[in-house]
């Protein structure tokens, strides 16, 4: 059994068995959630004894690194191997005293949005909660001394809000060290997850990637809208509670002459009306390989859009995409080892 995959209470319980073991279960989680233990060998005061018996019975393996592209920008984004050889990526970037850590839930996506190179590869596994974790822990451990803070998005490959279960205890493993409100779950509009997050007792914040003013230009992008239709996804998101001077995020891709105009602006700013939120837009990454139909709006297009928004009292950031030049959008990374994989 994984015990990066357990919680601190976990662990503790799981090492009962009488004597000592019991004394020295907080220590052993000590050790591997705050001191990032990689091994039971340096846990310097547990003694040798306890220690070789729970690397027999116990182990706390980590995903393993294939590769680690370094971006202008200071970025990292790595691409990861997990048990049975499947792969997901990662992003590292930071930014001063802060940071933020950019985390997959699974390692392809089913939900098939046309601009994602991720839901272009197709539906991978969920990732386990130990697999979720080790990824953190494994950027974290990068990271430049000064950086103090660090923020964890769900904003990787997969549907986060397709892996719950495993997602809801990777997230209490999470809290021992991240603050829920450091913690952004995106999601393409799982309705039923939505639901799961409002419901729970500490709330990480909510993205929703929204990418399209109305349910039919909606659909033709994100399929997922045929299932659960946009004004359902507003009600759902209306309804999700709202700690003190938090807000909905909205992601919102923009592609060159389809959801880019001004009018799309106003029409953005109707639906998300009396809902707390920022508005997030990313103008597209594009990729030459799994849709070259698609193409990045000029940066005037991309200013106006944003203007028009702000003229409406929203708050709104534009993100160009970090680490662009390392393929760093979501699922590029995998998707060009891929495609030099096929051509091979
Ligand atoms: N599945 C979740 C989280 C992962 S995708 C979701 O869809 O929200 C994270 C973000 O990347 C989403 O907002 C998505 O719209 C955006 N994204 C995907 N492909 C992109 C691309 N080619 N260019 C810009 N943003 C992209
Ligand atoms: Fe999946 Fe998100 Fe990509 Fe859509 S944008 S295919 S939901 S990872």
């Amino acid at each position: 059994m994984n015990l990066i995959g357990k919680t601190s209470v976990e662990i503790a319980e799981l090492l009962k068995g009488g004597g000592d073991r019991d004394f020295r279960g907080q220590q052993v989680a000590g050790w591997i959630h705050q001191r990032d233990a990689r091994t039971f060998e340096e846990m310097s005061n547990i003694p040798k004894v306890l220690r070789n018996q729970l690397a027999k019975e116990f182990f706390l393996t980590e995903p393993e690194v294939l590769e680690k592209a370094f971006s202008g920008d200071g970025s990292t984004k790595y691409l990861f191997e997990v048990e049975g050889g499947a792969t997901f990526e990662g992003v590292s970037m930071p930014d001063g005293g802060k940071a933020t850590l950019c985390l997959s839930s699974q390692t392809g996506c089913a939900v098939g949005c046309t601009f994602c190179v991720t839901g272009a590869l197709g539906a991978g596994r969920n990732l386990g909660p130990e697999e979720m974790v080790g990824q953190y822990r494994l950027m974290r451990r990068d990271l430049p001394g000064e950086v103090e803070r660090i923020n964890l998005v769900f904003m990787g490959m997969g549907e986060p809000l397709f892996n719950t279960t495993h997602l809801g205890q990777a997230l209490e493993i999470l809290f021992e060290r991240v603050s829920p409100k450091r913690i952004t779950i995106s999601t393409a509009g799982i309705i039923p997850g939505i639901r799961w997050m409002a419901a729970l007792s500490k709330r990480p914040k909510l993205a929703v990637s929204l990418n399209a003013p109305d349910q039919h230009r909606r659909q033709e992008i994100m399929p997922i809208t045929r299932r659960y239709p946009l004004d359902q996804l507003m009600a759902s998101i209306r309804a999700f509670p709202l700690e003190r001077g938090r807000r909905i995020t909205f992601e919102y891709v923009l592609i060159r002459d389809f959801n880019d105009s001004v009018a799309d602006a106003g029409a953005v700013a109707r639906l998300i009306a009396g809902i707390p939120c920022k508005i997030n837009i990313i103008p597209l990454n594009e990729d030459a390989t799994h849709f070259p139909e698609l193409r990045q709006p000029s940066k005037e297009v991309v200013d106006d859009f944003a203007g028009t928004l702000r003229d409406a009292g929203r708050v709104v950031t534009v993100r160009w995409s970090k680490g662009a030049d390392v393929a760093a959008a979501c699922g590029q990374l995998k998707g060009r080892n891929t495609a030099v994989l096929a051509l091979k």
